[in-house]
């Protein structure tokens, strides 16, 4: 039966700090359900219920008005919906025995009260700006209000800048560092990391990298940045130099503009102020129903912590789905549903100029550090039918339990196609599908759109061979070990004009056309790895090997995944049987 049928309608006043993803989610959801309540929206910022994640977009030029990033304005959620929106309404205090608020009003320069039945903190995050020497330097930028962006286009319009460096690798840097590129800027991207998309394995990220700098941008990674420096020199110049951004190891790199993408950290001052609990990770505490440490007061979105179901721990997950549908289940708890929360995947994916990068789950670094045996596959299918026009090669990656198969995270980098399959998968993990069951699922094809088998289908396949036992796999980054280990024999099953472009050092080259008739050159009291362009081939050749007692594994995702790790160039149009 649904929840809703029973719920209590009655009137209540609902106050909500914070007029976004979640706050006005959850201010619309409450009003459908009770047409008598009293319903109060507080943003201290001039816009409500705008799309924060077109912002890049607007600087860029591609979301070509600032109205369009405004889905509603205030007097269309009052007139619509009936919800009292108060912008520039800053809270500044929560007094949880008294059950009442105290706002200032910068517009009208005024402090007072408002009490409430139901108070739902949907405050957001702030970006990060650590305490570097000229970090309020003029031309640095972060990016997360609809003012923000106005800044940035102001500053480029006003100085028409040529060079950018976007601190940060994060999603909101690679989006800004594209738009920049697309406003005709030179830009450098630093990050302290060796990769950029931290929740992406490096393999998979060093694709991004390839495009990003055939885009060109200029990768400067492994440096943190230590701070801004205005020199002298340069402050009279037109345009001016803003800064020149110094970053470890690495000479002072000129910018006339810096965005800082270094990440967001929780608003929880406020909550803090008032008493109500703090988690472990430094968001705000709730529980499953998104109730806070205090009666009558939830909260949701960026800045709550919430359940990572894969190693059911607690996270820090700021994305804009989950703040949209925790600010709906909240309404419905208010009026009664008692609705679980039953955490977040962290599905996240990303336009870079020609490619698409997406994941769900957990990462390696992320399942090493919950100490979660997984086990991995990598496949490069098309993302349609090979023989129909267009289609572009997808890489995938699958991270499963090594015991139960249970799925525990993927990440896909491609032209086209992506946001199907990881929107299969996170579908498939949030309904607990096992490998068997992801590799049985039936999904639309027809040439244009996909192939009989789904690449979903045959990473799951994939993935079920290892579970099954019937391949044994070595990764791309055991391979240069491997290969220069006496004891090892590496063969390339691949044809001669896949050789000619490229292998890996010390491996012999047997067609898999030729393996059956060249069985006496391969050593038997070796190790034997075999592989080839993309896994499909050395999984045959391990198949015709093993059952003739050789002692054999197979290099998971071939060539293009050992490429990418080893950072060897491959070009994306390379895709082979
Ligand atoms: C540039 C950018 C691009 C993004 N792109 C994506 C994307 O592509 N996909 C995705 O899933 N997510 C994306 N996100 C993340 C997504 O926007 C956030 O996860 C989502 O907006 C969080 O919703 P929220 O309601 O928790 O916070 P917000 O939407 O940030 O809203 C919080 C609001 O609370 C207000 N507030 C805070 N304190 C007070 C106070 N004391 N009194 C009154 N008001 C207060 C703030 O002014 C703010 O307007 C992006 C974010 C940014 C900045």
């Amino acid at each position: 039966m649904n929840a809703l049928n029973n719920v209590a309608r009655g009137s209540k006043k609902i106050v909500i700090i914070g007029g976004v993803a979640g706050g006005m989610s959850a201010a619309a959801r409450a009003r459908r359900l009770s047409e008598d309540s009293r319903i109060i929206v507080l943003e201290r910022g001039a816009h409500v219920s705008y799309a924060n994640c077109g912002l890049p977009y607007f600087v860029g030029g591609e979301i070509g008005s600032k109205n369009k990033l405004l889905v509603a304005t205030p007097p269309d959620l009052e007139s619509k919906l009936n919800i009292e929106v108060r912008v520039h309404s800053e809270v500044i205090d929560i007094d949880t025995a008294s059950t009442a608020v105290t706002i200032k009003d910068s517009q009208n320069n005024i402090v007072y009260g408002e009490t409430y039945d139901e108070l739902i903190l949907a405050v957001g995050a702030s970006p990060i700006k650590p305490g570097l020497q000229g970090i309020d330097l003029p031309g640095l930028f972060t990016v997360r209000s609809v003012e923000d962006a106005e800044s940035i286009n102001k500053w480029i319009e006003e100085f028409k800048p040529s060079t950018a460096v976007v601190a940060g690798g994060g999603f909101i840097g690679l989006e800004m560092a594209e738009q920049l590129v697309q406003k005709g800027l030179k830009v450098t991207l630093v990050d302290g990391k060796e990769q950029v998309l931290a929740p992406i394995d490096r393999e998979m990220a060093s694709l991004v990298h390839s495009e990003l700098q055939e885009n060109g941008i200029k990768l400067v990674l492994g440096a943190s940045i230590e701070g801004f420096l205005a020199p002298d020199s340069l402050k009279n110049q037109s345009p001016p130099k803003s800064c020149f951004v110094k970053a470890a190891n690495h000479e002072p790199i000129p910018a006339d503009l810096v965005i800082l993408g270094l990440g967001v950290r929780p608003e929880t001052g406020l909550a803090r102020k008032a008493g109500i609990a703090i988690g472990e990770r430094g968001g705000i505490k709730v529980n499953d129903k998104l109730q806070t440490s205090v009666d009558h007061v939830w909260a949701v979105g960026d800045a709550i912590e919430v359940l990572n179901p894969v190693n059911e721990k607690m996270a820090l997950i700021a994305l804009g789905g989950p703040a949209n549908r925790q600010g709906r289940l909240v309404a419905d708890n208010i009026f009664g549903a008692n609705k679980t929360y039953k955490g977040t995947l962290g599905t996240a994916i990303l336009r870079v100029f020609g490619l698409t990068a997406a994941c769900v789950g957990l990462n390696e670094t992320a399942l090493k550090e919950a100490q979660i045996p997984y086990q991995m596959v990598y496949v490069h299918p098309n993302d349609h039918a090979s023989y129909f026009p267009g289609a572009e090669r997808l890489d995938m990656k699958l991270l499963f339990h090594s015991e139960s198969g249970k799925l525990l995270g993927a990440q896909i980098v491609g032209a086209q196609g992506v946001d199907k399959r990881i929107d299969v998968i996170a579908t498939a993990m949030k309904a607990g599908l096992t490998i068997d069951e992801l590799a049985d699922l039936e999904l639309a094809y027809a040439p244009p759109y996909g192939s009989a088998k789904d690449p979903i289908n045959l990473l799951a396949m994939s993935a079920a061979n290892v579970l099954a036992g019937l391949i044994e796999q070595v990764h791309w980054n055991d391979m240069n070990a491997i290969s220069r280990d006496k004891n090892n024999c590496v063969i390339d099953v691949r044809t001669k004009k896949e050789r000619d472009r490229g292998y890996i050092d010390g491996s012999t080259h047997i067609p898999i056309s030729e393996l059956r008739d060249r069985l006496s050159e391969i050593p038997t009291d070796k190790e034997i790895v075999v592989y080839c362009q993309s896994g499909q081939r050395s999984y045959l050749a391990y198949r015709i090997l093993k059952q003739l007692q050789y002692k054999v594994r197979s290099l998971s995702g071939g060539y293009l995944t050992w490429s990418a790790g080893s950072k060897v160039k491959e070009s994306r149009s390379s895709v082979f049987a």
